[in-house]
């Protein structure tokens, strides 16, 4: 009896292989999918082939023969860019194909692209992450997806190697309004907690004591957990989030409230503390180093 050659399932495209992307797409071939990866960044290439992957420079040579490109870029624009600037990727699909933008890119931004795309017979589905680059090597991010229920369906057992907790959010757009919401209830969070240990610690309180009382109580937040004390009073800052990309998402939930009229006060002056903050720290600076901003503005006060 002779059996049929199995023809090996079409490899994915992963553009973008950053903090984020790097984990994503190791995440992905251990899952057993060929992922072709592309990057600008010599050792982000390097370090994808390490694990496995093929890398290339050009992300439109990474996507010829997908069947599925996924982008983890810093913004919508390079994504838009990526995909149908000159030499972009968009060229190089063949109708139906997957378009899963997983960057934190403004909704606005996403419904456009979404529109420039179906002309060419493309699907876009945005699918950002939370969880940071822990929960991307773990393969436990949260996934929150926009854009029709059928892409979405065809999407989830790419997403599932990447996360555990899959959220189909309704139309086009809506996973990046998500996504830009989520963070900035983060960053509310982060402020809190470090304005809290400014406080406390010059009233005397150890600052661990300080994030154990919060900890088993009702300020209790996800940076009070997982961000205070190994990345603000260790002063290691390295969670491996950059401020400026939180700078940026904190812009974009700030831009939806406007465009939606509805005039919020915290939102708006989270938005804006965060790019005080960047233009004052490194451009490199981690996000957790909002406590270093907040605190050089206690003692300038002060001065
Ligand atoms: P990063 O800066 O580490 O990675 C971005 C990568 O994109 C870099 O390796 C860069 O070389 C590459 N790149 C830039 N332009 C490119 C292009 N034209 N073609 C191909 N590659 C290009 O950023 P990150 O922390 O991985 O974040 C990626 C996205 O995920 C952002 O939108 C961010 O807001 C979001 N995000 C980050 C985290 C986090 O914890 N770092 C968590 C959730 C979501």
């Amino acid at each position: 009896m002779t059996t049929a050659p199995v023809t090996p399932p079409a490899p994915l495209a992963l553009i973008g292989l950053g903090q984020m992307g790097l984990p994503m797409a190791k995440r992905l071939v251990s899952a057993g999918f060929a992922v072709r990866g592309a990057d600008p960044s010599e050792a982000a290439r390097a370090a994808f082939v390490a694990a496995g992957g093929t890398a290339f420079a050009s992300a439109a040579e990474a996507a010829t023969g997908a069947s599925a490109v996924i982008t983890m870029l810093p913004n919508g624009k390079i994504v838009h860019d990526v995909l149908l600037g000159a030499g972009g990727v968009a060229a190089v699909l063949p109708k139906g194909t997957l378009v899963i933008d997983m960057s934190s890119s403004a909704p606005t931004d996403t419904t456009r692209l979404a529109a420039d795309l179906e002309p060419l017979g493309l699907v876009l589905l945005d699918a950002p992450v939370s969880g940071g680059v822990k929960r991307a090597i773990d393969g436990s991010l949260a996934i929150m997806v926009g854009g029709p229920l059928e892409g979405v369906e065809r999407a989830r057992p790419i997403l599932a190697a990447m996360g555990k907790s899959i959220f189909a959010t309704g139309p086009t757009g809506s996973g990046h309004a998500m996504k830009a919401l989520n963070n900035y209830v983060s960053a509310a969070g982060l402020i809190a907690a470090s304005e809290a240990l400014l406080v406390g610690g010059r009233f005397g309180l150890a600052p661990e004591t300080i994030v154990d009382v919060l900890n088993a109580s009702t300020g209790r937040n996800n940076s009070t957990e997982v961000k205070m004390k190994p990345f603000v009073i260790s002063e290691a800052f390295n969670s491996g989030f950059s401020l400026a990309l939180m700078a940026k998402d904190l812009r974009i939930a700030a831009d939806l409230a406007d465009h939606l009229d509805l005039p919020l006060p915290q939102i708006a002056s989270v938005a804006t503390l965060w790019e005080a903050a960047k233009a004052g720290l490194a451009p490199d600076a981690d996000h957790t180093e909002i406590y270093r901003h907040l605190k050089a503005l206690a003692e300038r006060a002060e001065a």
